[in-house]
């Protein structure tokens, strides 16, 4: 068994050391003994969707979002096609704000790829700063970073989680990201994966299911996760990070 990120954009969209979230996807294979190959994506290149397990786009700023918006729109079938046969995909920030309807800032407005029913406004200020949230996908809080000057409305979706503390979607209505069948958005950099291996493993298993392979994740030994994941949680939010 072998699993395929594609690594979408390197070059344009990889802020805070978003590739970090490969290289946690690609260890907790190997040290299962699955294989693991990345695909790196240049902004003219073909992508075979049909060849990839797993999607990544990574946050970037909004002059780079603008240079990949375009090109996004051409590849938007079967992008989407990736995604409704349950293509696994990690958007962060950049790349989550790219899988809705629109980003839009004042009078420019960066068509998105209407994966996702969300909108994004640019609003004044930036919410920049640590985040923890719940999750239903985790049984740990979910930990990260955000900056964005964007601020996403995700209407009937689901949300990948209620904020504890930081900004979260909008700073509003205390949601974070977006799930979306195996669809992940979320404004958490960090990188998000490294430190919350619950939610590693959630893209893994769906992944590794899409491709026919039932048996059980075999558990790793994650102290050095588990330490790093809740000298976060309890830094920021305390014991409100520890309610179910
Ligand atoms: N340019 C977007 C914003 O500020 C996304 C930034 C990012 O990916 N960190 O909202």
């Amino acid at each position: 068994m072998e699993i395929t990120i594609g690594h979408l954009y390197p070059d344009l969209l990889n802020l805070y050391g978003d590739r970090g979230n490969i290289m946690a996807l690609v260890r907790r294979l190997e040290w299962r003994g699955i294989g693991a190959k990345i695909r790196e994506y240049r902004l003219h290149d073909d992508i075979d969707f049909a060849a990839l397990d797993i999607v990544f786009l990574g946050g970037g700023s909004d002059r780079e979002q603008m240079l990949v918006c375009a090109r996004l729109r051409e590849i938007r079938s079967a992008f989407a096609d990736y995604v409704e046969s349950d293509g696994a995909v990690i958007a962060i920030c950049g790349g989550y704000q790219l899988l809705g309807e629109y980003y839009r800032m004042g009078d420019a407005v960066i068509e998105g790829l209407r994966i996702l029913d969300v909108r994004t406004e640019n609003e004044p200020g930036r919410l920049i700063g640590n985040v923890v949230i719940r999750s239903p996908l985790s049984s740990m809080p979910i930990v990260g970073f955000e900056n964005h000057g964007g601020r996403t409305y995700i209407g009937e979706h689901t949300p990948l989680g209620r904020v504890i503390t930081g900004g979260g979607n909008n700073g509003k209505d205390g949601h974070e990201g977006v799930q979306y069948k195996n669809v992940l958005g979320t404004y958490l950099h960090g990188p998000l994966l490294p430190k919350n291996p619950e939610l590693c493993d959630w893209i893994l298993r769906a992944a590794l299911l899409r491709k026919g392979y039932t048996s059980e994740l075999a558990p790793l030994d994650d102290t050095m996760e588990i330490t790093a994941n809740r000298a976060v949680a309890e830094r920021f939010a305390g014991k409100m990070a520890k309610r179910p």
